[in-house]
C-alpha cells in the first residue's frame, strides 16, 4: 500500500475545520441541521429549517402574549414534600434545587390587545412541568378568578405529567381542575388551552383537551401515555405522525394550529369573535 503515502513531506495538509464554540452552535434535535442560538432564540426558539417549535420558558410566552400591564397571581403557593418523598434522589433536594424560583405553573391577570383574560402558562423546566398539588391548585384558583372576573381563560400546557412525587395528591389534582372547568363552561365562560411541546400524562387526560377552543403549536408532541408503552400494550406498529399536532388534527382533537410568531395576532381574533 506504500504508493498511498505522501512521500514530500513538505506539503501541509489544508483544512477548512473550524472549532464551534459549543454556546453558540447547537445540533438541532429536531431536524439535525446546525443551529446559531442567538439566532434560534430571536427566532422564538422557531427552527428555521423545519419549522419544530423548541420549549420556551413561561417568562417568553408571557412577553409573547400579554400586554405590559399584567399581575402575577397566587406565586405564594409553592410546592411542599408533604409526603416525605425519597427515591435516588430526595423530592426536598429536588425542589430546592430548581433552577429558577418559578412553579411549573404561574399565572397572570392581564390583556391581550386590551382585552382582558386570565393566563396560566406550564413550564417544562419545573421538574418538566409536573403537575403536582402547588400546579393544580394555582390552575384551579385561575379558573375562579375567571369566573370572578367574568373574562376568558388561557392555559399553556407543557408537562411530562403528574408529579410521581406526591403520588394521589398530584392525581387529584386532574379531578379538581377538571370540576372547576365544568362549574365554569356552565357559566358561559371561555376556556382555550394552548398545546405545546411536550403535552402528555395526566395533563392532556384533563384540562389540556378540556377547552372550548384546543391550539396546538406545530409539531409539538401531545399524548397521554409513551408511544413505546402502546407499542408494547397494542403489539402494533404506531401510524405516522402519531401523537403530534398535525396528526391529531386530522383526527379532530385540535381546532387549530398555530405558528408561534402569530399565537398573539391568533388569540385577539378568537377574542373578539367569541368573547
Ligand atoms: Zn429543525
Amino acid at each position: 500500500m506504500s504508493w498511498f503515502k505522501r512521500k514530500d513531506k513538505k506539503i501541509e495538509e489544508s483544512t477548512n475545520k473550524k472549532d464551534l464554540p459549543s454556546d453558540l452552535w447547537i445540533k438541532g434535535t429536531c431536524c439535525g441541521e446546525i443551529l446559531y442560538k442567538p439566532e434560534l432564540e430571536k427566532a422564538n426558539s422557531i427552527c428555521h429549517h423545519c419549522n419544530f417549535h423548541y420549549p420556551i420558558s413561561s417568562d417568553r410566552y408571557l412577553k409573547i402574549i400579554l400586554d405590559s400591564d399584567y399581575k402575577e397571581l397566587f406565586d405564594n403557593i409553592v410546592s411542599t414534600d408533604i409526603l416525605n418523598f425519597k427515591a435516588n434522589k430526595s423530592y426536598q433536594d429536588i425542589l430546592d434545587n430548581v433552577p429558577n424560583n418559578k412553579e411549573a405553573a404561574n399565572c397572570y391577570y392581564g390583556s391581550i390587545d386590551g382585552n382582558k383574560v386570565v393566563l396560566s402558562i406550564m413550564d417544562f423546566k419545573f421538574i418538566g412541568g409536573s403537575m403536582g398539588s402547588a400546579v393544580g391548585e394555582k390552575i384551579a384558583k385561575s379558573v375562579d378568578f375567571a369566573i370572578e372576573k367574568n373574562c376568558p381563560l388561557i392555559i399553556i400546557c407543557q408537562s411530562g405529567g403528574a408529579r410521581m412525587q406526591e403520588g394521589a395528591l398530584s392525581l387529584m389534582q386532574l379531578s379538581k381542575i377538571s370540576a372547576r372547568l365544568a362549574n365554569f363552561s356552565k357559566k358561559g365562560g371561555l376556556y382555550i388551552s394552548l398545546l405545546t411541546y411536550p403535552t402528555t400524562g395526566g395533563v392532556t387526560a384533563s384540562f389540556g383537551m378540556q377547552a372550548d377552543i384546543t391550539i396546538a403549536e406545530p409539531k409539538a408532541l401531545i399524548g397521554f401515555a409513551g408511544q413505546r408503552v402502546i407499542k408494547q400494550t397494542t403489539s402494533q406498529d404506531l401510524p405516522e405522525g402519531f401523537q403530534t399536532s398535525e396528526f391529531l388534527m386530522e383526527k379532530g382533537f385540535i381546532d387549530v394550529i398555530v405558528d408561534r410568531n402569530t399565537l398573539k395576532s391568533k388569540l385577539i381574533n378568537i377574542l373578539s369573535l367569541l368573547k
